[in-house]
């Protein structure tokens, strides 16, 4: 039996616009997203002999074939005609739930990375993101990592430059948001400012962190706002010590914050502390 680890770093989106509704009733995306040191640890017996099973530390996440991790296993392995002769899957849960910060796919991504390192590489990186589309649209950004233009249903990625350095203070509130009818009520709403994705790319060509900043922009996170006025309340805490842009990540509800000195995020934290349990500070990776 042999035994791999991976680390599964969660995302933000730096931008996020809806850029169509397809025939298949999916959306057509386009965004800017950054891997952060938010993460996951996974585990992975090989050749354990037993039936698969997979174990997690926080009770709400799936523990059969529903969690993404399993089903990035069971995919990788049926593409490249392996038998593992029995999987344990151990994951340490970090990244928060229904977050907006893919939690469930940067798990699976893990997976992916993990298996095909065991077994040789025999899919270049861009390949195993390419599979990775089968297990879930943030997938394939997971597997690459780093700052990357990602588009279609998130399959479509293009690498960008690393994003300059900073700090994220990172908030998670205890509502959750349903994402299918954040969708519908969007398509109800005509969509006032959306993001200027060629520049977000300039700024982080030129390394200018507060461009970065002012670039912030994704079409949820007023639809989400005009129903949680909490994330306001958030924002302005994030505004008054430090922040130099803020936003919701995805389709929410965790909000964040771009610092560029850890004294502004230590002091974030300590003021939110009390009323947010989930409270991050992290660093782009
Ligand atoms: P995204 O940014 O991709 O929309 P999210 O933060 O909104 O992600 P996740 O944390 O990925 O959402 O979890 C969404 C659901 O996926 C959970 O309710 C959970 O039941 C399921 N899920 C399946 N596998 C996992 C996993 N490995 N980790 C967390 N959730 C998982």
């Amino acid at each position: 039996m042999t035994t791999l680890y991976e680390s599964a770093f969660a995302k933000l989106n730096l931008t996020l616009d809806v850029v169509g509704k397809r025939e298949d009733g999916y959306h057509d995306l386009k965004s800017v997203m950054q891997t952060i040191s938010v993460r996951d640890d996974i585990e992975i017996d090989i050749g354990t002999g037993k039936p698969w099973c997979l174990k997690c530390d926080k009770e709400d996440i799936p523990t059969d074939s529903k969690n993404l991790a399993w089903k990035a296993a069971q995919i990788y392995l049926d593409a490249m005609g392996k038998d593992a002769d029995g999987l344990e899957i151990r994951i340490t849960k970090r990244i928060p739930s229904g977050a907006g910060m893919a939690g469930g796919s940067a798990d699976a991504a893990a997976v992916l990375r993990a298996l095909n390192r065991h077994y040789g590489e025999p899919l270049s990186i861009y390949a195993l993101a390419e599979l990775g589309a089968q297990v879930g649209s943030d997938v394939p950004f997971c597997v690459v990592g780093g700052t990357a233009m990602c588009e279609g249903r998130g399959e479509r990625l293009r690498k960008l430059p690393n994003m300059p350095d900073c700090f994220f203070v990172i908030c998670k509130p205890e509502f959750s948001v349903s994402t299918p009818e954040l969708y519908r009520k969007l398509d109800e709403t005509a969509i006032a400012k959306r993001p200027d994705n060629t520049g977000m790319e300039s700024a982080i060509l030129a390394g200018d962190i507060e461009k970065v900043a002012q670039n912030l922009m994704n079409v949820f996170d007023p639809v989400v706002t005009a129903e949680h006025l909490e994330l306001n309340y958030i924002k302005s805490i994030f505004n008054a010590y430090g922040s130099i842009g803020q936003q919701m990540t995805g389709s929410g509800s965790a909000v964040f914050a771009i610092v560029t000195e850890f004294e502004y995020a230590a002091v974030i934290c300590n003021m939110l502390r009390d009323n947010y349990p989930q409270v991050f500070i992290a660093k782009p990776v």
